[in-house]
């Protein structure tokens, strides 16, 4: 059988911040289903690489497709129906809207996208329940714990059934036993929905959780061979 083609595929990425070369020629692919860990030092441009990939930040230089269509050829209307339809998004720092229970924030893009009250807060809380955290789901993200927000950030992310997850250093604000039970979580979530994941982690024990590592230096990309 022959290997899927990418989902997502970026070749020789240039992207300057005044005399920054952020990132200086990167390539990137990643398959359906499957959870690519972006390893590097700080300032390396991983998160430039994410950026770029997701469509939020636009690259001087290369090409970035995504099912078959350049990210290039798109207005920015296009781009944001993109990121919105397809993509699901999770920072360092949950980004959950305060003023919010966890279960309105959970149904949040699910209400931007139309769908009824009930049914996106039917599906909210089934989705807490699946990131384990549903005893939360009444409760505003300022009364709960650091390792429950991420958790309600990544059930937000998975809610509208992304084909891509971009994760941004996920646990990077996490003891190691928070950290360890929302990436198995979030690979186990992501698995279940086949989406893609691009997990940005200078942690290895973080990327241990992928299925393939890249290393990002000085703006490009090396793939490692995973060390069994
Ligand atoms: P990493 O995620 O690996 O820490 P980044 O992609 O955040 O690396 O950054 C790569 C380089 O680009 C760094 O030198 C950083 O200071 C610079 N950089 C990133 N974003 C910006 C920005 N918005 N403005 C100016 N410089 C930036």
């Amino acid at each position: 059988m022959t290997p899927p083609e990418p989902l997502l595929a970026a070749t020789g990425l240039r992207k300057s911040y005044g005399s920054t070369q952020a990132l200086d020629g990167a390539d990137f692919s990643i398959r359906p289903g499957e959870v690519v860990a972006v390893l590097g030092p700080s300032g390396s441009g991983k998160s430039t690489l994410l950026h770029c990939l997701a469509g939020i930040v636009v690259a001087d230089a290369g090409t970035i497709t995504y099912r078959g269509r350049e990210l290039s050829a798109m207005n920015d209307a296009q781009r944001s129906a993109l990121r919105r339809g397809e993509f699901g998004f999770v920072f360092q720092f949950g980004q959950l809207v305060p003023e919010l229970t966890c279960a309105e924030n959970v149904a949040l893009p699910l209400r931007l996208n139309g769908t009824s009250r009930k049914e996106a807060t039917r599906t909210a809380v089934e989705w807490l329940g699946r990131l384990e955290v549903e005893d939360v789901a009444g409760r505003r993200p300022g009364g709960i714990s650091g390792g429950q927000g991420q958790r309600v950030a990544v059930a937000r992310a998975l809610v509208t059934g992304p084909r891509v997850l971009f994760a941004d250093e996920p646990t990077g604000a996490l003891d190691s036993l928070n950290g360890e039970r929302v990436m198995r979580l979030l690979t186990d979530a992501a698995r279940d929905t086949d989406a893609a994941v691009v997990l940005v982690t200078h942690e290895a024990r973080v990327a241990a959780y992928s299925d393939r590592e890249i290393v990002v230096r000085d703006g490009r990309v090396r793939d490692m061979a995973r060390v069994a």
